[in-house]
């Protein structure tokens, strides 16, 4: 009898989400992956010190670069991902801020849509621009021709997310995938409201996947985490990455160029910047996480069906302008959620009411089960007014583009029984004041 579940990435997703990367036969043959607790490794001896900094041998030496128990979760991700090697990181911010920086250096542009989350949005507007770093945003997310507009020699990828914040719109990403590459660049998508349950980015062309796994990845909202995954097979050799030119020559006799072609991206993420920038992942962190992921699609199909019904529900009521979901049919982007989303568009949604602000105001005081929070992708509902919050301090105009407008409340549906969610919609949105 020999084990080898871990190592078969032909099994399906859910049982990949249990066994995929972790080999107990390695590790004392506990079941489950245990949590090295250690700032650093002993080396062993003088050759293989040289052999661990040069990364002609696989292992750990200080925990800040590897170790076991990342490398579990890591092996993990990209099996599900359908990726070809991965990287954690210690949020979800830090993947995203250090995958900037690892594809674009001073005098490059990244493109992106208008409707990115937050703090990305900061770095691409406020942050990165310091420092030589510029993001073009593309004026209408579904028009091919308008990222066409912006795209110049100096644009270094295209960068995405699957599930826009708040608005839940979808981009059609095959489109856009051939685009980035017609131009010798890669397509970057923030899978953070999706996950790979629900969709997988690289089937239809994109390149990297950003994770705030701190989300549904993690589930249970006690962790704050973030990972990219590399699909493998971009060819960073084409001239326009002088950066992994020159990495390539410095590696390509130690690590090998088989594996540097594969993975070129989350090699110099690693050595470059999460090993010099130090955003580094607990391996305590890193066990939560592989908790999480046991149960990643059991619980995304519990969310998925409680949003739909949430959101019909919601949509009936007299006291909501609008729903923004795509399950639902009148959603505009109902088509691309069928082509992209079969097993359903995720489970946030955001909704305007009629009463404007005081009617927001109104349904945070009265939900008793709904959790007035900031936080998505928790196994418990929360709701949030994200004017006041995740988009404050956002010019009108700029909070509008994202779908933000006064009277926005953003949902994330939990795994409650449906009928308790809606329950509680119900009172607090039958308790606005005409
Ligand atoms: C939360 C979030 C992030 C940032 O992740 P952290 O783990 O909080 O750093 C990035 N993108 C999206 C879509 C998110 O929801």
């Amino acid at each position: 009898m020999s084990y080898e579940a871990y190592k078969n990435n032909q099994l399906g997703f859910t049982t990949r989400q249990l066994h995929a990367g972790y080999n107990p036969a390695e590790h004392y043959r506990s079941k489950a992956v245990p949590i090295y607790q250690t700032a650093a490794f002993e080396l062993g001896d003088f050759e293989r010190c040289i052999r661990l900094f040069d990364y002609s041998e696989e292992g750990h030496s200080y925990v800040r670069f590897s170790n076991p128990t990342n490398t579990v979760l890591e092996r993990r991700l990209a099996s599900l991902e359908g990726g070809i090697e991965a990287i954690a990181l210690g949020s979800g911010m830090a993947a995203i801020s250090n995958t900037f920086l690892n594809i674009a250096k001073s005098g490059d542009e990244i493109v992106a849509v208008n409707t990115l989350y937050g703090g990305s949005r900061t770095l691409l507007n406020n942050i990165l621009p310091d420092y030589g770093i510029v993001g073009r945003f593309v004026d209408d997310e579904n028009d091919i021709e308008s990222y066409r507009k912006v795209i110049t020699e100096k644009t270094k990828a295209i960068y995405i997310e699957s599930l826009g914040n708040p608005g839940m719109n979808i981009i059609d990403i095959e489109a856009v995938a051939n685009l980035a590459h017609e131009h010798g660049i890669p397509l970057i998508v923030d899978n953070t409201f999706a996950t790979p349950y629900l969709l997988r980015p690289f089937e239809y062309g994109a390149d990297i996947v950003c994770y705030s796994a701190t989300k549904y990845l993690a589930g249970h909202g006690t962790t704050i985490v973030g990972a990219v995954v590399e699909k493998g097979g971009f060819n960073w050799l084409n001239g326009k990455f002088p950066q992994f030119e020159k990495f390539y020559d410095e590696y390509k006799d130690t690590i090998g160029k088989d594996i540097l072609d594969k993975t070129m991206f989350t090699k110099r993420l690693r050595i470059r910047y999460l090993t010099d920038l130090g955003a580094h992942l607990s391996p305590t962190s890193a066990f939560y996480l592989l908790q999480g992921i046991e149960t990643l699609s059991l619980r995304m199909r519990e969310h998925a069906a409680n949003a739909q019904k949430v959101a019909e529900f919601l949509e009936g009521h007299p006291k909501v302008l609008s729903v923004a979901y795509p399950g639902l049919k009148s959603n505009k982007y109902h088509e691309l959620a069928k082509k992209y989303f079969p097993k359903g568009p995720g489970a946030i949604m955001s909704i305007r009411l009629k009463g404007g602000i005081e009617a927001a105001r109104k349904v945070l005081e009265e939900v008793k089960v709904f959790d007035y929070m900031v936080n998505v992708g928790d196994a418990k509902s929360l709701i949030v007014h994200s004017a006041t919050s995740t988009h404050f301090g956002q010019s009108k105009e700029e909070r509008e583009k994202a779908g933000v407008y006064d009277d926005t409340l953003r949902l994330s549906i939990g795994i409650e029984e449906a009928e308790d969610l809606i329950a509680d919609l119900k009172h607090a949105l039958d308790s606005i004041d005409e």
